[in-house]
């Protein structure tokens, strides 16, 4: 008999994945999962996303043969051959496959296997195409009502729940200055692990540490999250009771003394499938009444809005997005991402604790690693490479409309109306960085300057030069270019030499 092979890719770790929903298996079908050290060598991933994926994997693979030992299984652990040469030597008739979350990836795996592809459905997802207009502007706010209105989430008769479809205003607070002395817990702050987990640990760390290069940015430490859905659910819990309460009003605050603030974690979690999004938002949903709609809301529009956008603008943009570069950037990114010393408190904290966890929140990654980068004009493609190398979450479906639309803007507005971009007075408003900081917020020019203030008006103005041929960037970008054009001409020219300097000095790493 022909044999059959049913693939569970490492991302859909999901108790609901449709191959374990099926009974009866023929002698000639075998569910089959691949750990192929290869593929880890694509990019140089931060050692505990690597560590994270192949303990997931494997946690995943002891809960399935658990829950039925009958069921024909075959785990590869740790190969040095490729995902596609061990499939060959399977000498399959078919190979079955959940779509992939990346089409590149199916479109990878085709060129290469020698089996017929028989694909299903992916079902972890929540929207479909047919939510976007035909073509952009794609406005996320749009979408998100429906989306609300499609999964009946935080609906009143048909209206939004709390009178409002968006709380976003309410979601703007600085970081309260007590807890520089006391901060909060965050969401690192317990330990999820067992038994099984440090077991499982220690054989991915041994075959990882012979694999990876010793200067391979990242500490080689374990991640405490969740592995499998038990304790995820437990996990998710604790968020809805501890933190989701704080969450909407210091969404976008950072402090120096927490990396997670009241954030979820959940990204990393959520990207394998090791929860789905629709059990996450229904726990949100059923929190406390103690949790303000602003909170609730808050967090739900980035699970069911903000996550399920990003997705659909990259199926549909994904071939323009590997060669966009909107502003023509070529710099390399500067040395300080990998670690290198920096006077920059900002960056040198959320890099430091990048390495230390794998992990920012939104605001660190896009108003200050990412505006950094884009207003030292760095090829947008280095950028994207290093956040999809040095984060837990990152898979490409998820990093490149976020990196190179919503942050660069390389794809020239398809994702956002105007770049993401601010000085010094934004990140000085949001975080305690600059209280420790060798530069003043509040200067442009002169030696103790904020490098991101000369910057920002250096951007500005190089930007300005585009308005022709873009009339919606032009409207978006229109105030502050006014802004710009009342400065003397003296001035403006001694920001742009200012910025010249700043940009060589952060590529030489003297910044
Ligand atoms: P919370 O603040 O607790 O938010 C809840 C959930 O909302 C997240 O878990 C996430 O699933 C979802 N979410 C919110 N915003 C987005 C968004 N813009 N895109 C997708 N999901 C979103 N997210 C990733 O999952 N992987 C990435 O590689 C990634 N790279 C990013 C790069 C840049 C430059 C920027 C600006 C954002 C990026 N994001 C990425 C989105 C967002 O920053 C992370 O999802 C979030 O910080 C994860 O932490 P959390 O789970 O604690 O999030
Ligand atoms: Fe960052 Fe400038 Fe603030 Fe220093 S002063 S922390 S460089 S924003």
């Amino acid at each position: 008999m022909d044999k059959k092979i049913f693939l569970i890719l490492g991302d859909q770790l999901s108790e609901e994945h449709p191959f374990l929903q099926r009974k009866n298996w023929q002698k000639n079908e075998t569910l089959m999962m691949i750990e192929s050290l290869p593929r880890a060598d694509w990019l140089p991933y931060h050692p505990q996303k690597l560590l994270y994926v192949f303990a997931c994997m494997r946690r995943f693979a002891h809960e399935l043969k658990k829950s039925d030992p009958q069921r024909p299984f075959l785990y590869v652990s740790g190969s040095d051959e490729s995902f596609t040469a061990l499939l060959n030597k399977q000498k399959a008739s078919e190979i079955h496959l959940v779509e992939p979350s990346e089409p590149r990836a199916l479109e990878w795996i085709s060129a290469r296997l020698e089996a017929k592809i028989v694909l299903h459905p992916n079902p972890f997802f929540l929207a479909d195409d047919s939510l976007l207009p035909a073509k952009p502007p794609y406005l996320m706010e749009n979408f998100y009502r429906k989306m609300r209105v499609r999964l009946n989430v935080l609906m009143e008769d048909g209206e939004p729940a709390g009178g409002q479809w968006n709380f976003d205003k309410d979601n703007r607070l600085a970081p309260d200055r007590r807890w520089e002395q006391n901060p909060p817990a965050d969401f690192f702050s317990e330990n999820w692990l067992d038994e099984t987990d440090r077991r499982i640990y220690a054989e991915v760390s041994l075959m990882l540490r012979n694999y990876l290069p010793a200067d391979r940015f990242g500490d080689f430490v374990i991640p405490p999250l969740p592995t499998h859905a038990a304790p995820a659910r437990k996990f998710l819990s604790a968020f809805v009771a501890e933190r989701l309460e704080k969450f909407g009003p210091y969404e976008d605050a950072m402090l120096e003394q927490s990396v997670g603030l009241f954030h979820s974690g959940l990204s990393a979690l959520m990207n394998l499938q090791i929860l789905s999004a629709r059990e996450i938002v229904d726990a949100a949903a059923g929190a406390p009444a103690r949790v303000e709609m602003s909170s609730r809301e808050g967090f739900i529009r980035q699970v069911i809005g903000w996550r399920e956008f990003v997705r659909l603008i990259y199926i549909r943009h994904r071939k323009e997005y590997g060669e966009s570069n909107f502003f023509g950037f070529t710099g390399a990114l500067p040395p300080l991402y990998w670690g290198a010393p920096s006077k920059l408190n900002c960056l040198s904290t959320v890099v430091r604790q990048v390495k230390e966890t794998a992990y920012s929140h939104h605001i660190p990654r896009l108003m200050v690693l990412g505006n950094f980068a884009l207003l030292t004009n760095t090829n947008p493609h280095e950028v994207n490479n290093w956040f999809w190398s040095v984060y837990l979450d990152a898979y490409e479906w998820v990093v490149s409309p976020n990196v190179l639309g919503m942050s660069q803007f390389a794809d020239g507005g398809v994702f956002a109306t105007k770049p993401y971009v601010s000085g010094a007075n934004y990140i000085n408003k949001m975080s305690n960085y600059c209280q420790s900081c060798s530069y003043d917020p509040k200067q442009t020019l002169g030696e103790r300057a904020c490098p991101f203030n000369a910057l920002y008006w250096s951007f500005i103005d190089e930007t300005q030069k585009l308005k022709v041929s873009r009339p919606s960037f032009a409207r978006r970008m229109g105030m502050m270019w006014s802004v710009w054009n009342k400065k003397t001409p003296a001035e403006q020219e001694q920001i742009r030499e200012r910025a010249r300097e700043l940009k060589a000095a952060a590529r030489e790493g003297k910044i």
